[in-house]
């Protein structure tokens, strides 16, 4: 591979037009010492100043004759090799998802930022179980929360990851550092621990697998064994075990010396989940996430690099992990579209793990309590082996869940938010104090202001979209943060009659607090979790009983447990129908069924409440009931009759412009294009658009859409590289133009 006198380059800058390889000469000394991946430093431009590029190919075909060849200037040690694996993959996500190498390349490549090596350290208990829970009931007493939370661990637990107490139970360094000098703990860092202190070695082996369980561990490592590389796919509701099976096979991949990608979605990295992998796998675990710094993500490239690390646990990004001897990847939650790239390439998580599973021959596993589409239509088609779990094996059974059709609720006489029946239960909770999740399936926001006289609404003048509502007479557009305070009168007609569309979580946040007086509330929104940590700082304070109530949008649906919470209340759950998505239906039962499922979880049973105007609407109905192959089977229904994915295959082109005109005029191109180069084969691709986009503007930037529809993959890449091709050629500087395969969201 390294044989060859020239060097396909590409240059480290995201643009189109340097999207291509420029070839250099190798010169004699750098001989046989440069390979696919490295970095190097080369003459570019008319001016042939030094600039680094990527060695994409070493090769002895030469594009030029030898005298218009530049030489390669010297190899830059100071950035890291990159795996010809590495290339190879962005390459492919280039081709699926459309973008330019050197995206892809960016996407795929660890960052180049060395630092210095982060000691490991571990907090441990230094008292007896009953000598922490004194000192822990002198925290409650004087209030010191974040203290209280440690020891609560260090009851169960003698010792604990720094790292996971600090990030994930936000506990201040100083926090720990004063239960040091109290002489509750001891903080030792790893160095001087030539042997790493086992977490607990009672329950390192796990727990025994039930016959299901076992099931599911012994084919697939029964596959591997036997030289086949399958995906899986495992459907248990939530509490079915599926973690358990993730850790077991886990442990025979590291039995059989191979490694492993545990992707979770962010949010549902918890201090819980984490531990129980910490406590398996000890040091040999190690956390992706996004409030690592480049320098800490580089660190734990190099550990998986040079074999220090058996499993990495993250977000989509810790796929791209670069592991010798890859053995397995486990995507939970496999339908979170999160796993989507929202930036180009726009990738998919569940097909690139699979790309690269086949390519360094490991196997996939797929979980989730409500699979996508997709992949339970590949699972039903056989592509994927399906498994099922569906007991809980913690007891507890599923929260029986009342619908509330709201019409009837206004035709006697209830004007109120809350339907008579959730009012009921909420009372009844409060009493008992127990506590309540109000969720409000809303994307996007509610509290826009509008005239009532002449039904005028207020604006972003940058985007197309209104403003919402917030406390103190202000507006805020949520989309480009632009800010103004709410007008006396209507700008249209004078009218003073302006005001909010009260449904938006503060303005349920306001009604709790006027219907029932005393009562706690958290909310969690995008407003409230604007800042790092937000998040986790108000599901904690929740789980510390420090509200009565916790309102949020689907934030508060996901990852957390709350063993007091008996109740759930949906508000409306047709909010999420009216998105204009052919996913509006999909992405409502996953919704419903995962807040449903918040009820109950711990001892006391629990119920649910979802409050709608349509409670004869299918993803409403099959997740009252909590049947997934029910609503499958509607919903795929409909998918066929449509085309849309997983029936076929799906592409939006999104042409963005400054000036409205541009943007319009390329969106017009592009589609006769793509129309003119349709009727040449014997392509069956349909073409709708061009369109203005379903937001037509965002912070002054106009939006257009073209759609594709085909059933062969394939002839949906060529159209986006006949419309690369194109846009090539025409070196445009204003519009822009992104790909987007089987669209997670409308534009
Ligand atoms: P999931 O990932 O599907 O939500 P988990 O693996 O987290 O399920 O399991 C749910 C609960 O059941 C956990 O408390 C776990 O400890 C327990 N559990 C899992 N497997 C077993 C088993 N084989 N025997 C006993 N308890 C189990
Ligand atoms: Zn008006
Ligand atoms: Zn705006």
């Amino acid at each position: 591979m390294t044989q060859g006198r020239y060097a396909n380059i590409i240059i480290d800058i995201s643009h189109e037009k340097v999207d291509r390889a420029f070839q250099y000469k190798i010169p004699k000394e750098l001989d046989g010492k440069i390979e696919t991946g490295m970095c190097v430093q080369i003459p570019f431009g008319a001016g042939n100043r030094l600039r680094n590029g990527y060695v994409i190919e070493v090769t002895d075909k030469a594009e030029f004759p030898d005298e218009k060849q530049k030489m390669v200037a010297g190899i830059v040690t100071s950035g890291m090799p990159v795996e010809a694996d590495a290339i190879k993959l962005a390459a492919w996500m280039k081709e699926n998802y459309g973008s330019t190498m050197i995206a892809a390349l960016k996407t795929v490549l660890p960052v180049k930022q060395a630092m210095k090596h982060k000691e490991k350290k571990k907090i441990i208990r230094l008292l007896t179980v009953e000598e922490i829970r004194c000192v822990l009931g002198e925290c409650i007493r004087k209030h010191q929360t974040a203290k209280a939370r440690v020891l609560t661990e260090l009851c169960k637990e003698p010792v604990l990851p720094y790292e996971l107490v600090i990030g994930r139970l936000h506990v201040a360094a100083a926090t720990l550092k004063s239960l040091q000098n109290q002489g509750v703990i001891s903080i030792e860092s790893e160095s001087y621990y030539r042997n790493p202190v086992k977490l607990e070695t009672a329950r390192e082996m796990g727990l025994v697998l039930s016959k299901e369980q076992a099931e599911i561990r012994d084919k697939v490592l029964l596959d591997f064994d036997q030289g086949k590389r399958k995906t899986y796919l495992i459907h248990g509701i939530t509490g079915s075990g599926k973690t358990e099976v993730y850790l077991s096979l886990i442990e025979g991949m590291i039995k059989r010396k191979k490694q492993c990608i545990m992707l979770i979605p962010e949010i549902a990295l918890t201090y819980q989940t984490l531990l129980r992998f910490y406590k398996r796998f000890g040091d040999r675990v190690s956390v992706m996430n996004s409030t690592l710094s480049a320098g800490e993500k580089f660190d734990q490239w190099e550990r998986a690099r040079k074999g220090e690390l058996d499993v990495i646990i993250g977000p989509r990004s810790a796929l791209f992990v670069p592991f010798p001897d890859l053995g397995l990847i486990i995507m939970d939650e496999e339908h979170e579209t999160s796993y989507k790239s929202e930036t180009m390439p726009r990738y998919h998580t569940r097909e690139t793990a699979q790309y690269l599973a086949e390519m360094k021959g490991a196997s996939l596993v797929l979980g989730s309590a409500t699979p996508s589409l997709e992949a339970y239509y590949r699972a039903k088609k056989g592509s994927y082996e399906l498994f099922t779990l569906d007991r809980r094996l913690t007891g507890g059974s599923l929260a029986p869940v009342f619908i509330v059709d709201l019409r009837q609720e206004l035709k006697s006489g209830n004007r109120s938010i809350f339907s008579r029946k959730l009012q009921e239960l909420m009372e009844e909770r409060l009493q008992k104090k127990e506590q309540i999740m109000l969720f409000l399936n809303r994307r996007g926001y509610a509290g826009f202001v509008s005239c009532r006289a002449c039904g005028y609404v207020m604006k972003c003048p940058h985007c197309d979209v209104s403003l919402s509502q917030h406390m103190g007479g202000k507006m805020v557009c949520h989309y480009c943060g632009y800010e103004t305070r709410q007008p006396k009168k209507c700008p249209s007609c004078s009218s003073p009659y302006l005001s909010g569309f009260k449904a938006g979580t503060q303005q349920i946040e306001q009604q709790l607090y006027k219907q029932f007086p005393g009562i706690r509330v958290l909310r969690m929104d995008g407003d409230t979790t604007r800042t790092k940590d937000s998040y986790q700082k108000i599901l904690s304070a929740f789980a510390e009983g420090e509200a009565d109530v916790l309102v949020g949008t689907q934030m508060i649906v996901k990852g957390h447990d709350f063993p007091n919470v008996t109740l759930v209340g949906v508000l409306a759950a047709d909010l999420s129908l009216n998105d204009n998505d052919y996913r509006a239906g999909e992405r409502t039962f996953q919704l419903l069924t995962q807040a449903a499922g918040r009820a109950g979880r711990g001892r006391k049973p629990g119920v649910a409440v979802i409050q709608t105007y349509r409670p004869d609407h299918y993803s409403i109905v099959k997740a009252a009931n909590q049947n997934y192959e029910e609503f499958y089977e509607e919903e795929i229904l409909y998918r066929e009759l449509g085309s849309y994915p997983p029936a076929a295959h799906m592409m939006a082109v999104l042409i963005t412009a400054s000036r409205e005109e541009r943007g319009e005029k390329l969106s017009e191109q592009l589609a006769a294009l793509t129309k003119d180069f349709l009727k040449e084969g014997k392509n069956k691709v349909s073409v709708i658009g061009p369109a203005k986009a379903s937001i037509g503007k965002i912070n002054d930037i106009y939006r257009f859409v073209i759609y594709y529809k085909a059933f062969d993959y394939g002839q949906l890449t060529s159209v986006k590289d006949k419309i690369e091709q194109y846009l090539q050629s025409l070196a445009l500087k204003e519009e822009n133009v992104q790909f987007d395969f089987e669209p997670t969201d409308s534009f």
